[in-house]
């Protein structure tokens, strides 16, 4: 087990770059991995693996970074304790600001596969309350994405993305693996949510609670079960393998363009020393 390394920014890949070796696949230039096999032993378990590199930014100065894929690993191993054991690792790095990607199924019916959103607020389905990493909070969930992370990555998406592009939206988080019946869809529509995943929650909230800000970006692989019409299991194959790098970009891209400073965005204030403490 190693020591974990300093890193003011964080990417958890999702679905859409799962398929490639991220960030060396994705040809962004400026790039230097400092590790590629990083575990860590933590209070929720041996953590995923993770990779440390740096990137050179808009000022000739190296960010550095911890990525992990949240994915395909352990797949015994219960997802609200993988996440609290990649939050830890984060948060003994000294993490900032923190980017997620991922696929999502589309519940509002203005959606169409490979569109892009960047969402503002979110439902929680997963049944898993009460996760903490730090636990001594109270995590106010008024603006849970924060807006300089979510700017950067509108505007990096406005740049390599020629389809189109929404810049609110409310993800439902489901506990998955499996998806979701019509009924249920049906359900969510009437809840106000506009697309469905498994990955927005909880890290959403344990980013909060280590004091990081946090943002993702989600493209659309299928529509939700009864919503326009059935999908086909080969359209959400082609979106997985061939919008990957494209992905890897604008998260890379807008990586670039953010700081660490917290004191514009205002997500800090929306945590609270608890009041339910002796
Ligand atoms: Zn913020």
């Amino acid at each position: 087990m190693k020591k974990i390394p300093e890193a003011s920014f964080a990417i958890i890949g999702g679905s859409s770059t799962f398929s490639i070796d991220f960030p060396e696949e994705v040809g962004v230039s400026g790039i230097e991995i400092i590790n590629s096999n990083l575990a860590f032993e933590t209070p929720f378990g041996e953590s995923p693996r993770f990779k440390l590199f740096t990137i050179l930014d808009n000022q000739n100065g190296k960010k550095r970074v911890l990525t992990c894929k949240m994915h395909g690993w352990r797949p015994k191993m219960d997802r609200g304790e993988a996440s609290s054991g990649v939050f830890w690792v984060l948060k003994e790095a000294g993490v900032k600001k923190i980017i997620a990607e991922g696929g999502v199924g589309s519940i509002n019916h203005l959606l169409n596969p490979r569109d892009i959103i960047i969402p503002t607020d979110f439902i929680d389905f997963t049944g898993r309350k009460g996760l903490t990493v730090v636990g001594e909070y109270l995590l106010i969930m008024r603006q849970p994405i924060c807006p300089q992370v979510h700017a950067a990555l509108l505007s990096s998406v406005q740049k390599y993305h020629l389809g189109r592009v929404f810049e609110g939206g409310i993800y439902l988080v489901t506990e998955g693996p499996r998806f979701e019946s019509r009924a249920e869809v049906s359900m969510m529509r009437q809840f106000g949510a506009d697309i469905v995943g498994q990955s927005l929650s909880p890290e959403v909230y344990l980013a909060r609670d280590i004091g990081a800000c946090y943002a993702g970006v989600y493209m659309v692989v299928n529509y939700a079960e009864g919503i326009v019409k059935d999908w086909e299991h080969d359209e959400l194959k082609d979106i997985f393998h061939k919008e990957s790098k494209k992905i890897g970009q604008i998260v890379l891209e807008a990586l670039i363009n953010i700081t660490d400073s917290q004191e514009k965005c205002g997500c800090m204030e929306f945590r609270k020393p608890t009041l339910l403490k002796d």
